[in-house]
């Protein structure tokens, strides 16, 4: 049978028999070689010397009576040479004296050769190696111990975090590490013990006590806690204690982090934060009142060019009438420059009020068809005047990919070119000034890009000044400013109507040669069949005005308005086309007129007293349904902000005459709504 082994390690410690009696050694071997242990024999105590001085370790059996030395002197002789290998004595005759001598020497064991001993052998070798195992790990844990132990006590020196180690119940401070005690400002454990060290509540001993209990019975606790240094400065530490056996008795570690500066720079934060967040209230508060004071000054500005509108309205009519009559040279010359004073006027009021609903963000796009070919030509037509007086000359190309018709907003595009074109005419004095555009596809085969040029040969722009023009009220060279005149809107309004179409606007310029404005936006492709549409409304409009002779169809309009002026400049106008024509003074006496007279044209005023233009429409179209007849209403009115124009429509009305008018768009209306019945 094998017995159970000791571990492997222990086990190949090979067995050195050392015995005279060959036989008996032979047995020995062999038994215990059936064990698994490795065997070396020895006849001599000399011989087991000699193996015993190897560096090799040994487990011995040793027969006591040996032919050269006793068993005992061998022990004893090995353990002088500082050889301590474990052994068992075997002897032939059972004496107690020796037995108890043997294992004074450091005996395992101590048997008796008689005929059980290789029965018993196993057994003892079995006992003796188990018990070198046991030693082995008593050992192998001491060193281990001593190294944690050693370990503990450098960490717990050396280390920068303060460690405190209190006992657990009474809270005494049992040690420390230099870290701690210099933490608190003193030189050794002991100056700390001595000095109360502690603070006021919470901080003090009581609550610190607490904590120890608490760790104690339910584990490591982890808190912030605040110290008072000797020199009277406070400092935080973020504590973890810990209940640790030291030296054999319970104690609690207590390692405490100095997180003074980072709670500083915390509180810091939190105080910055709060400064921060009163600044953005307060500047919350500014940013409110400068957008209501923005949106009183639009509002003012918006209400101002409104109320010019009428009065200006009033005098361009007159000076148009004027002009109709028979004049001197001199007169109709002074007249001229009048109704150019009059124009210049309008167009200021008009910049005005474009950039007050731009910057109340008010525009609407609107999408209607219309021919970007006749838009170049009402642009050329719109600036031919002028331009010719300074002598230049206007050129209009539109290149064959741009489609008959587009649709967009055709009064934004025309804005933009005539602010552009304007500019054109106004910063040159010599040569020409060209209108050009084109269309590139998008990547929806619907919408198209259209680019335009318009392009000078003028005074040019510095290069300095070159990137300020699209800004709000930035004028390149102020002493033009005195020369040519302008608000310094009209670039800023260019650009952001652009923009607001999905395009851009840039600019090359030479000083002394000219420059060149480029601008895109994004328009849809219209139908094709709609071009025939447009063009018969086109040649509509060349159509001349109807004269005296055509008495029989003469046009039967109504003018509604409150203005005194209004009314009457419209009445004389039309009667010069040989219109014939009533005034009435509010919305209420116009559905009366209407419904006693048959009118082939009225012209609706908006803002009346008593009721508006928005509501006679409404009530004429209401009346118009049981009727069957139908009269065109076209707004004549001062309202021109973004919208205004939609707003008139939705109601009923045919077409929109914005005050102050020229006399050839009263013409146009005239052509285009009396058409049916003069043709
Ligand atoms: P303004 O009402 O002054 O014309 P704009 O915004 O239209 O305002 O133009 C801003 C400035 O840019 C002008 O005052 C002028 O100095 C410069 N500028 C604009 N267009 C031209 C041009 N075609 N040639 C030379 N300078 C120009």
């Amino acid at each position: 049978m094998k017995h159970e082994q000791p571990t492997n390690q222990i086990t190949s410690v090979p067995i050195l028999v050392v015995d005279d009696d060959a036989a008996l050694r032979r047995l020995i071997t062999r038994r215990l070689e059936k064990e698994g242990y490795q065997i070396i024999e020895a006849e001599t105590g000399a011989e087991a010397l000699r193996y015993l001085a190897s560096t090799r370790r040994y487990v011995l059996l040793i027969d006591h009576r040996l032919p050269d030395v006793t068993g005992l002197d061998l022990v004893k002789e090995m353990h002088r040479e500082g050889i301590n290998p474990p052994f068992i004595m075997m002897t032939g005759q059972g004496d107690e004296r020796l037995a108890v001598e043997v294992m004074k020497e450091g005996a395992e064991d101590y048997l008796l050769k008689d005929t059980e001993l290789l029965d018993r052998l196993p057994h003892a070798v079995n006992r003796l190696f188990k018990n070198m195992t046991y030693q082995e790990k008593l050992h192998q844990t001491g060193t281990a111990l001593r190294e944690s132990e050693s370990r503990f006590k450098t960490l717990f020196l050396e280390s920068p975090v303060s460690m405190l180690i209190h006992d657990k119940d009474t809270g005494e401070l049992i040690d420390a590490n230099s870290a701690a005690y210099e933490k608190y400002g003193f030189n050794s454990m002991e100056e700390l013990k001595e000095n109360n060290f502690w603070m006021e509540s919470p901080y003090d001993f009581t609550t610190a006590r607490e904590w120890l209990r608490k760790t104690d019975q339910e584990g490591p606790q982890e808190f912030e806690w605040s110290i008072r240094q000797q020199s009277g400065q406070r400092r935080w530490l973020q504590m973890k204690l810990t209940p640790m056996m030291i030296d054999g008795v319970k104690r609690i570690l207590a390692a405490g982090m100095d997180v003074t500066e980072l709670k500083q720079s915390e509180e810091n934060l939190r105080k910055t934060q709060k400064k921060l967040q009163e600044q953005n209230v307060h500047l919350e508060i500014e940013k409110q009142r400068a957008e209501a004071a923005s949106e009183a000054k639009s509002q003012f500005l918006s209400n101002m060019s409104h109320e010019l509108r009428t009065p200006l309205n009033g005098l361009m009519g007159m000076i148009q009438l004027l002009q109709t009559t028979t004049l001197t040279e001199e007169q109709a010359h002074y007249i001229e420059l009048s109704l150019h004073s009059c124009k210049s006027l309008t167009n200021v009021v008009n910049e005005v009020l474009n950039y007050t609903s731009l910057e109340k963000k008010q525009q609407i796009l609107v999408e209607e068809p219309f021919s970007p070919v006749t838009l170049l030509k009402e642009m050329i037509t719109l600036h031919q005047t002028t331009a010719a007086h300074k002598g230049l000359t206007l050129h209009m190309y539109v290149s064959s990919q741009v489609p008959h018709q587009l649709v967009g907003d055709r009064f934004k595009l025309k804005q933009i070119l005539g602010n552009l074109t304007g500019n054109g005419v106004k910063f040159t004095e010599r040569g020409a000034v060209y209108l050009s555009m084109t269309t590139e596809e998008t990547d929806d085969p619907q919408l198209l890009t259209v680019v335009c040029q318009v392009k000078d040969t003028g005074i040019g722009i510095s290069p300095d000044k070159i990137n300020y023009i699209f800004d709000r009220f930035s004028q390149a060279d102020e002493s033009n400013t005195r020369v040519h005149g302008g608000l310094g809107l009209g670039l800023s309004t260019a650009k952001e109507l652009a923009e607001l179409m999905g395009g851009t606007i840039t600019v090359k310029s030479t000083p002394g040669t000219g420059s060149c404005f480029t601008f895109s936006c994004h328009m849809y492709l219209g139908n094709p069949t709609m071009a025939s549409h447009i063009e018969t409304q086109e040649s509509k409009s060349f159509k001349p005005v109807p004269t005296a002779n055509e008495k029989e169809n003469t046009l039967r309009v109504l003018v509604v308005d409150d203005d005194f002026a209004g009314r009457n400049i419209a009445k004389f106008q039309l009667e010069k086309m040989s219109c014939q024509v009533d005034t009435v003074e509010n919305g209420r006496e116009a559905v009366h007129k209407t419904a006693e007279n048959e009118y082939d044209l009225i012209l609706m005023d908006i803002q009346m007293p008593v009721m508006d233009g928005m509501e006679a429409t409404r009530a004429i179209r209401k009346r118009e349904q049981v009727t069957g007849n139908r009269t065109s209403i076209v707004a004549m009115t001062a309202k021109v902000l973004p919208g205004d124009r939609e707003e008139c429509l939705s109601v009923g009305m045919d077409g929109y005459l914005a005050k102050p008018f020229e006399k050839r768009l009263l013409e146009e209306i005239v052509r285009e709504y009396g058409l049916e019945k003069i043709s």
